[in-house]
């Protein structure tokens, strides 16, 4: 019934697994790919007056997602994929992917997105992690982000209406990213595309990208590394069940074939435990995990 007249690819008892970039979840009870922003909010719409559970997905590449599945809809942004170049500007909807616009702006000689060119998440969810990286982040390039707030209205919020901190913007479990604009600056097209590679490079010779990992798991405390830390304290290498510390970098967490979320939540504990005894730091996670805290609405979790 909610997806009704609705254009865009559904499907029923979904693995979410499919979309992580951990590649860790149960079956989700429908997921539905949007295909643009009126049918999105036709479907929150509709999903509210039925008081069904709805969850918010972009690429995944930051997720923790549950062993037991989700309930109700779970919606993914993948295929909200428009773009329009201006004139050192571009509007691009929230499903696209962060790495492919900073190339093709890269391509173009402007210059602001080459810290991104490796992360492998959409515009939307960088806009919401305020994803950063080599001492730049995308709240930097910002101009106007277009969101869907809760209360169901579609609202154009200029840059300065908004609050970025290191992997923190103002808008996370407030507002569903649907349109972002960013500003580029005029730039020497060899030398973006040669520290863009650059970069790359650096990533695979410091990340685990063989195995399925979502990124660094816990953010930095101020004035130190959570890899250096965790390392010290002697995780590398430690497993618990299919989750695994990675051998490469010790703030990756990897799934070594058969993780479960439930692994992965466990390893985590156990690191903040020790650390804060050894350290007296208390790392905190970079990585979400969907919960009650971004469930937009539902009569009872429960049912
Ligand atoms: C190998 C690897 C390297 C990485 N390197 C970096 C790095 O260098 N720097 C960095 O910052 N991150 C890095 N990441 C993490 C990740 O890519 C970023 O955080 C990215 O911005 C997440 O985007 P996503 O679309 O995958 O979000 P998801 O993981 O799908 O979602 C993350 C959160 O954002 C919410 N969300 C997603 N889309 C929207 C939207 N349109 N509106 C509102 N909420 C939304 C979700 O509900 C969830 O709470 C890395 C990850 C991997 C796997």
């Amino acid at each position: 019934m909610i997806l009704d007249g609705i254009t865009g690819r559904v499907e029923r008892k979904y693995p979410l697994n499919q979309l992580s970039t951990w590649k860790i979840g149960g079956p989700a009870e429908v997921v539905y790919w949007p295909e643009n922003a009126k049918d999105l909010l036709s479907v929150w719409q509709r999903a509210k007056e039925a008081e069904i559970p709805v969850w918010l997905i972009g690429r995944g590449s930051n997720l923790l997602l549950p062993d037991e599945g989700l309930p109700g809809i779970t919606m993914v942004t993948t295929a909200l994929r428009e773009i329009h170049w201006g004139d050192y500007t571009v509007r691009v909807e929230a499903g696209y992917p962060l790495a492919r616009l900073a190339q093709e702006a890269g391509e173009r000689g402007w210059s602001g997105l080459e810290f991104a060119r490796g992360i492998p998440g959409s515009i939307g969810g960088a806009v919401i992690m305020n994803a950063g990286a080599h001492g730049s982040q995308i709240a930097s390039q910002i101009r106007s982000v277009t969101v869907l707030e809760m209360d169901g209205t579609l609202k154009r919020l200029e840059r300065e209406e908004l609050k970025f901190a290191y992997r923190f913007c103002s808008l996370r479990n407030q507002a569903w990213v649907i349109e972002v604009q960013l500003a580029f600056s005029r730039g020497d097209r060899e030398q973006i595309l040669k520290t863009m590679k650059e970069n790359l490079v650096k990533r695979s010779a410091n990340q685990p990208l063989e195995k399925p990992n979502a990124g660094s798991v816990f953010r930095n405390p101020p004035g130190d590394s959570a890899g250096r830390l965790i390392e010290a304290a002697g995780w590398k290498g430690k497993s618990m069940g299919g989750a695994q510390v990675s051998e490469k970098h010790a703030n990756f967490i990897v799934n070594t074939g058969e993780a479960k979320s439930k692994d992965v939540l466990a390893l985590i504990e156990a690191i903040m435990k020790d650390v804060r005894s050894k350290y007296g730091i208390t790392l905190q996670t970079e990585v979400e995990s969907i919960s009650s805290e971004n469930l937009v609405f539902a009569k009872d979790l429960e049912n």
